[in-house]
């Protein structure tokens, strides 16, 4: 399926163009292959995230965007919120930030990127973990970054 008009691969360090958008993310032919087959590889990095961040006993998340994840989650975690952790990555840049802002609009907190958790928002964090189960690697996201739900 050859399609245009969809950007660049959104695989970090990957210069080729996307050919196709699987669970509304770009990707070239290779990459999908490879994602496809489940990573025989090593895993490579994905180049911009699209983060969904909560704290100790907060009933709400930041989403939000990064290309460097652990320095952003370290210093999501320098307020009195406490320690930042990664419910789920998508893979995805600002467009993805905005959508998903718009989507979860109800939930929004007026003026900031926090959501209350909200059946939908776990709903599609559920989601995100079925399509990428391999979140955590292709985020660059070690499991002390990582929260349960
Ligand atoms: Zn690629």
């Amino acid at each position: 399926m050859q399609m245009t008009g969809i950007g660049y691969c959104a695989i970090r360090k990957c210069d080729r163009r996307a050919t196709e958008v699987v669970a509304g993310i770009a990707l070239c032919r290779q990459d999908r292959e490879l994602l496809e087959h489940g990573l025989k590889t090593p895993p490579k990095l994905f180049r911009e995230v699209v983060y969904y961040v909560t704290w100790p006993g907060a009933d709400y998340l930041k989403i939000g965007t990064s290309s460097a994840i652990i320095p952003r989650l370290r210093a999501l975690s320098s307020t009195a919120r406490g320690r930042a952790c990664m419910l789920v990555g998508e893979p995805g840049s600002f467009s993805v930030e905005r959508k998903r802002h718009r989507e979860f609009k109800m939930s929004r907190r007026l003026g900031t990127e926090l959501f209350q958790l909200s059946p939908q928002i776990t709903e599609h964090i559920d989601r995100l973990r079925s399509a990428w189960p391999t979140w955590a690697e292709l985020a660059g996201v070690g499991p002390e970054w990582q929260g349960g739900q």
